[in-house]
């Protein structure tokens, strides 16, 4: 068995869609990225290629490549799939994000998740945190972060 881990980081801004694992969260502000922004993906994406060592998101999908300017982050994840033979076990993420609150939320994200990898609900857990009004921009509702962990075989 592999261990991956994944982190990402973006800036909110008003008028983006905030985006996680897929699933457009109601929002006055979402993730400012060169691509659609989506942290959780991009913390899947990282996670993934950390189990095989293949690197990580920014050196497959470049930010200066124009190609990825607004990517769908769900094709970047599909192009990540193809890169290797990848047999997920379980993956455990956290978003930690200020506002809106994520509860009614997380079973739609797993959902997202389970349809874009093929695996059961079950084996996908999605947790989420404030950053209780300390550490900087996430603490001020400007930033968002995801982490996420994975096992393969
Ligand atoms: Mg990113």
């Amino acid at each position: 068995m592999r261990i991956g881990q994944g982190f990402d980081l973006h800036r909110l801004k008003e008028g983006r869609r905030l985006l996680l694992g897929g699933v457009e969260i109601p929002s006055d502000m979402g993730e400012d990225a060169h691509s659609d922004g989506d942290v959780l993906l991009h913390a899947l994406i990282d996670a993934l290629l950390g189990s095989k060592a293949l690197g990580d998101i920014g050196q497959h999908f470049p930010p200066s490549d124009m190609r990825y300017k607004d990517m769908d982050s769900r094709e970047l994840l599909k192009r990540t799939l193809a890169l290797a033979s990848f047999h997920i076990i379980n993956i455990d993420c956290n978003i930690i994000l200020q506002t809106p609150k994520l509860s009614p939320h997380i079973m739609d994200i797993r959902k997202s998740l389970a349809s874009l990898l093929d695996m059961d609900v079950s084996d996908i857990s999605v947790k989420a945190k404030t950053a209780e009004h300390i550490l900087g921009e996430l603490g001020r509702g400007e930033a968002i972060a995801a982490e996420v962990t994975l096992l393969t075989e």
